[in-house]
């Protein structure tokens, strides 16, 4: 089991560095997060293990037991863990009520949709002493299941939070796109979510936005169209851990 989750996270990363290549750029401009939920401790371990430090969960209260949970597996027996830092992202919808459950360890926050949300990040944030990195999640195809702001909002929501809140940094944007069969399909609002984040960048990346950085897209099905159109994060959790049961 271990081992196949190894050789997953290997060709993960030859098909991330393969897509990155084709687009001209670098694989390592690309950090591949293992979207851990529903997997066990074990299984996110053999992932920390095979060298993927970044862990995606989509909920709160997965997200505190998973945590502690690997935290005690690096602390008794795993030694393996022990020297490895995980950084922890929260990838699913956010509400203001759980931020106070994840504002002292998580390392990106990448669903931010709301000027309220980050408020309340805000008032967490300081009161840890910390500034929480965070991503502006879009909804590029106005699915209505979805959260995320529409693309228009995205550059007013960032300015609002960076302007008014000093302990959240806005990192990036996060997009989550329609499941298609063929994942071509999706290429346009890949590329339409790069070209606004592009275009944020070049204009508020030296001013309001110095750390306008990240682009989070693309997931199992789809990651490597992503990485051509330039994601600068993937979350992979079915091609890592196998389908979800
Ligand atoms: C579950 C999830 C993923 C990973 O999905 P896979 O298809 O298993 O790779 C990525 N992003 C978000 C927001 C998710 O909820």
């Amino acid at each position: 089991m271990n081992k196949e989750i190894a050789e997953n996270v290997l060709e993960v990363r030859r098909r991330i560095a393969a897509a990155a290549a084709r687009a001209g750029r670098r694989a390592d401009e690309v950090t591949l997060v293992a979207v851990t939920k529903t997997r066990s401790p074990e299984q996110m371990a053999a992932a920390v293990e095979a060298g993927c430090c970044d862990l995606g969960e989509n909920r709160v209260q997965e997200y505190v037991e998973k945590r502690e949970k690997t935290q005690y597996l690096a602390e008794n027996g795993e030694k393996n863990l022990k020297n490895l830092k995980i950084k922890w992202h929260l990838i699913g919808h956010l509400q203001r009520n759980k931020v106070k459950y994840i504002a002292d360890s998580v390392g990106l926050i990448h669903s931010v949709d709301s000027f309220r949300l980050a408020e309340e990040i805000e008032a967490r944030a300081a009161a840890c002493d910390r500034r929480i990195e965070i991503l502006i999640q879009l909804n590029p195809a106005g699915e209505e299941q979805k959260s995320g702001v529409a693309p228009a909002e995205a550059e007013g929501l960032a300015l609002e939070i960076a302007g008014r809140f000093p302990h959240v940094a806005v990192t990036g944007l996060m997009a989550v796109v329609p499941v298609a069969d063929d994942p071509e399909a999706v290429r346009s609002y890949f590329r339409e979510v790069r070209e606004l984040f592009d275009a944020i960048q070049a204009q508020h990346g030296s001013g309001a936005l110095p750390w306008m950085k990240q682009l989070s897209m693309g997931m199992t099905h789809d990651y490597e169209v992503a990485v051509e159109e330039g994601a600068t994060i993937v979350r992979v959790g079915t091609g890592i851990f196998g389908p979800r049961g």
